[in-house]
């Protein structure tokens, strides 16, 4: 693949009432039909990343730096929010070219060797000039990650970790502030559903001590962002955790129960339920469940209080097995 250019598209949903769609988005998508990639790609990250990489990019993009007026010049506004983006993502010697034309996408990112790629806008952001810094959190991420060597196979999923990676390192808030929704229209930029940008925003949230909700200029936005953080709070509820409520700790403890009555290979029921029994050779039985945080899954004896630390993002698992 060396030298060899790779384009690649940025969705964007869009319609407008009683006129012309700008672009083939159809209706915005809803809930939660991509978290199992979502979580994998939080995961990638750690492994490509380490936990002390994640750690310092402890602070977001801030508003004020990839604010953007409409009065603002159009080219220098965008380089000027390109540098940003390539500052926060610690890119030193790339240098991103912008060019704005018509086209179905959003906008594309050409991952060539460097130091100089070549992004190309969607015209619409001519007049959309404050979601210029959105579209850029995404494209500057593809470029991060082609340098990293971090891919998943499939265009869809890589789009999924480019967004996953772009929020969870403090820039894709604002692609989920870039989803709004009037009487006459809807916007929404990249591929996680809003409730899922609000779930890995809410998983960043409780990493960092952070408090998104006061950047969203979108009420949208916002209510999504609530959503994914009740979703993503539920992750750290799960039974064998012990902050996992009661129903979970009663089903957990006739799951239980059952393994150790039927024996090796036994698994617990259901798509909801995150762990699994299984045995330890000829040993003692074993439960695995994922990391509430990084969600690599992690193994622990059955012996009742278990105190654990996540090898990958060393998040401290208090358990009760
Ligand atoms: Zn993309
Ligand atoms: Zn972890």
């Amino acid at each position: 693949m060396a030298g060899l250019a790779v384009l690649e598209w940025f969705r964007v949903e869009s319609r407008r009432r009683g006129g012309a769609d700008v672009t083939n988005g159809g209706p915005v998508q809803h809930g939660y039909p991509h978290l199992d990639r979502v979580r994998a790609s939080i995961t990638a990250l750690y492994k490509r990343l380490s936990y002390d990489t994640v750690q310092t990019f402890a602070t977001s993009v801030a508003p004020v730096d990839v604010a953007f007026a409409d009065t603002d010049d159009l080219h220098l506004g965008a380089q000027r929010v390109a540098r940003e983006m390539v500052r926060h993502y610690r890119l030193p010697d790339a240098r991103m070219i912008i060019g704005f034309r018509e086209m179905t996408h959003a906008a594309n990112v050409e991952l060539a060797a460097g130091p100089e790629y070549f992004i190309e806008l969607n015209d619409r952001f001519r007049v959309h000039r404050r979601d210029i810094g959105a579209a850029l959190a995404h494209e500057v991420m593809h470029v991060y990650l082609h340098r990293l060597g971090l891919s998943f196979p499939g265009t869809r999923d890589n789009e999924i970790l480019t967004d996953t990676a772009a929020t969870y390192l403090g820039a894709g808030w604002l692609l989920l502030d870039a989803y709004r929704e009037d009487g006459a229209s809807s916007q929404k930029l990249g591929y996680l559903t809003p409730e899922e940008f609000g779930y890995v925003l809410a998983k960043r949230a409780l990493l960092f001590g952070e408090d998104p909700s006061v950047w969203f200029t979108s009420p949208q936005a916002y209510t999504a962002y609530t959503k994914g953080a009740a979703r993503a709070r539920r992750d750290a509820e799960q039974p064998p955790l012990t902050a996992a409520g009661w129903a979970g700790r009663r089903r957990y403890a006739r799951d239980r129960r059952h393994a150790q009555d039927l024996g090796p290979g036994h698994r617990a029921p259901g798509p909801e339920v995150p762990y699994t029994f299984t045995p330890d050779g000829r040993g003692p039985l074993r439960v695995s469940f994922p990391c509430p945080t990084c969600h690599q899954r992690i193994r622990v004896p059955v012996r009742g209080r278990v105190r654990a630390r996540c090898g990958l993002c060393r998040t401290v698992l208090e358990c009760d097995t």
